[in-house]
């Protein structure tokens, strides 16, 4: 028998006239690069730096606020044991027979990468003004997954090591590219970063939120709130391993 083939559909995304590659496709190739990369196909670019900025100065003025010493102390405490569960994760993973999902594996490898490098510091303050940020301009994300794919995208780049090279033809010279990872990856990160950086979060958008004049208070209660083996537990349950 002669069937005619169906007519090709359009692409799920507002506004888009394009047709999907195939019958199994939502969106038009466009749009599947763009929610690829960037977590939502109504996106085009990810966070720039300038429009993070005034809300990584309101964090590190948060943070100064408190004992120096021992905010550092928290924040090299939270990307330590980040680093040492996703280590141990990894090296049980590749010791078992069944080594499990292929992107749980990439994602534990990229963390071990980038906590090695990262200054733990500033990647606290990143993670704080990204929340702040979502808090106050809530529409800059249209969902959360966007919102991830920015934060573990922002994170990734204090480790230089997530760059590559690439030939611009524009500038005819060698650039620096930002490696992407697979989408299943991002998002593994990134249920990571937000479960180890939740009390942090939670603590700094409360002293935003009131912003008073009591330092010696929120920096105890940073303290209290991140010790490593807290960050541990709220990682344990919440399957992140
Ligand atoms: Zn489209």
């Amino acid at each position: 028998m002669h069937q005619r083939p169906p007519p090709a559909r359009r692409c799920r995304a507002p506004g888009c006239e394009r047709t999907v590659p195939s019958q199994w496709a939502a969106m038009c190739l466009w749009h599947q690069m763009r929610n690829r990369r960037f977590g939502d196909p109504s996106l085009t670019g990810c966070l720039k730096r300038s429009e993070l900025k005034p809300y990584l100065i309101e964090v590190r003025r948060l943070c100064a606020r408190g004992h120096e010493e021992r905010t550092e102390h928290v924040f090299s405490g939270i990307q330590q044991r980040l680093r040492e569960l996703a280590e141990s994760t990894l090296a049980e993973r590749l010791n078992a027979a069944a080594q499990g999902r292929e992107w749980f594996r990439r994602a534990e490898e990229e963390i071990v990468r980038v906590t090695a490098d990262a200054n733990p510091v500033e990647a606290a303050h990143l993670i704080g003004a990204l929340f702040l940020m979502r808090e106050r301009v809530p529409r800059r994300w249209p969902t959360e997954r966007a919102f991830r794919f920015d934060v573990v995208r922002a994170w990734r780049k204090l480790a230089g090591i997530s760059y590559g090279s690439a030939w611009d033809h524009r500038l005819g010279k060698m650039r620096r590219m930002y490696r992407e990872l697979r989408p299943r990856v991002v998002e593994t990160v990134a249920e990571w970063l937000v479960t180890a950086y939740a009390p942090l979060v939670a603590r700094l958008r409360a002293a935003a939120r009131a912003d008073v004049e009591e330092p010696k208070t929120f920096s105890d209660a940073l303290a209290a709130a991140l010790w490593p083996s807290f960050v541990q537990s709220l990682l344990t349950t919440s399957g992140a391993k």
